[in-house]
């Protein structure tokens, strides 16, 4: 254990960080592991950030992401004050926490108060491990439900009855469809999820483009419900960071208070508008993902793989044979990097991204190849 320095908060010394999965630049790499899309941005897009490249990028951007936030009202048929827009969806996910949640103080008689709720953020496990270190970042308490074996969701009435905490929370981060199982959740069994909440509930909906429906709507329903969308997935822009919030007014006005001035950089702003402007572009690329992911399905359940049904852009498949770790290792050595989670309920499989109909093929060549080796 490192000695603690004093000038540093001990939470923050004691914090475990989110740890991002790898970025090597390894030449010839198949790179299926962080969930990036295979397809590059639409020309429209590039061009217009490379048109965005010239003197006025010594000016600040647009503070609020004005048009940006204008164009995805349209999109999803609310007003601009539905909308904030962040670094990334990472960013606003922060926001959430930094703007619902109560930091828990280090007495515990506060946790037998009726207001104990207030210090809570929680979410179902496995889902996206940033949840937790976000909690851990604020100083909030942690409630983790544990979902079905199968990933699915916990009947309601299981949850209130309080198998794992007493079910109310400041936040509860969802998310739908979820990560790393790939499964997607009914919108009425979420619509029944968000009712029984007293606190703010976020619809991580990062996937959702692959998915065969969303929950949109109940964050314009709900004066509780937040819904955070990205364009790093289906829009090709991880590079440029950009996510956003949809949800009641009152909620967006106030996490606009605690972000930073300038949180969207300019460039990203352009990237998103532009997108936006492109859409049938996009959903082409969605239609080739979809069909890629269902071919490599199907060919992986063949070679004995038990494969989980997706609704995302990436695979949750149980190998056969050889124990899921070292099947990241003799996949890696075919120069083919997936991912691999070590928590329990997660360690016998791997996390694979839908990339081209040729990264698939070679990764379901290296596969057969390795579960025939003697
Ligand atoms: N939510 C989920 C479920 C994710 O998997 C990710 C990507 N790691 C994010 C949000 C964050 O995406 P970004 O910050 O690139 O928008």
């Amino acid at each position: 254990m490192a000695k603690k320095n004093p000038l540093i908060r001990p939470l923050v010394h004691d914090l475990h960080a989110y740890v991002p999965g790898e970025q090597p630049k390894i030449k010839g790499l198949i790179k299926l592991n962080t969930n990036e899309n295979p397809y590059p941005p639409s020309p429209r897009v590039l061009a217009a950030v490379q048109s965005a490249v010239d003197g006025r990028l010594r000016l600040y951007p647009n503070p609020t992401a004005a048009e940006l936030r204008e164009k995805l009202a349209k999109f999803h048929g609310c007003g601009a004050e539905n909308i904030l827009v962040g670094n990334g969806s990472d960013e606003v996910l922060a926001l959430a926490v930094r703007g619902c949640v109560d930091p828990a103080p280090n007495t515990s008689y506060l946790f037998n108060s009726a207001s104990a709720w207030r210090v809570v953020v929680q979410y179902f496990s496995p889902s996206y491990s940033l949840y937790p270190v976000l909690a851990d970042i604020h100083g909030a308490r942690k409630n983790a439900l544990a979902l079905n074996p199968d990933f699915s969701l916990p009947d309601l009435k299981e949850l209130k009855r309080g198998r794992n905490w007493n079910f109310n929370a400041a936040l509860s981060l969802i998310t739908t469809p979820n990560a790393p199982s790939g499964r997607g959740y009914a919108t009425a069994d979420l619509d029944k999820l968000c009712e029984a909440q007293q606190g703010v509930v976020v619809l991580d909906e990062a996937y959702v483009d692959f998915a065969t429906e969303n929950a949109l709507l109940l964050a314009l329903k709900h004066p509780n419900v937040l819904v955070a969308r990205t364009f790093s997935k289906a829009y090709s822009l991880c590079f440029q960071r950009v996510g956003y919030l949809v949800g009641h007014a009152d909620l967006i006005a106030a996490l606009h208070k605690i972000r930073d001035s300038y949180n969207v950089n300019g460039l990203g702003q352009v990237a998103a508008e532009a997108t936006l402007d492109d859409l049938k572009y996009y959903r082409a690329n969605f239609q080739k993902i979809i069909a890629t992911r269902d071919w490599l399905a199907r060919e992986l359940t063949g070679l004995g793989f038990d494969v989980l049904p997706s609704q995302t852009n990436f695979l949750l498949v149980r190998p056969p044979r050889f124990p899921a770790a070292q099947w990241l290792q003799k996949l890696r050595a075919r120069k083919i990097l997936v991912r691999w989670f070590s928590p329990p309920e997660l360690k016998d499989f791997l996390r694979i991204t839908i990339g081209t109909p040729e990264d698939a093929a070679a990764l379901a060549a290296a596969a057969r190849k390795i579960a025939a080796a003697r």
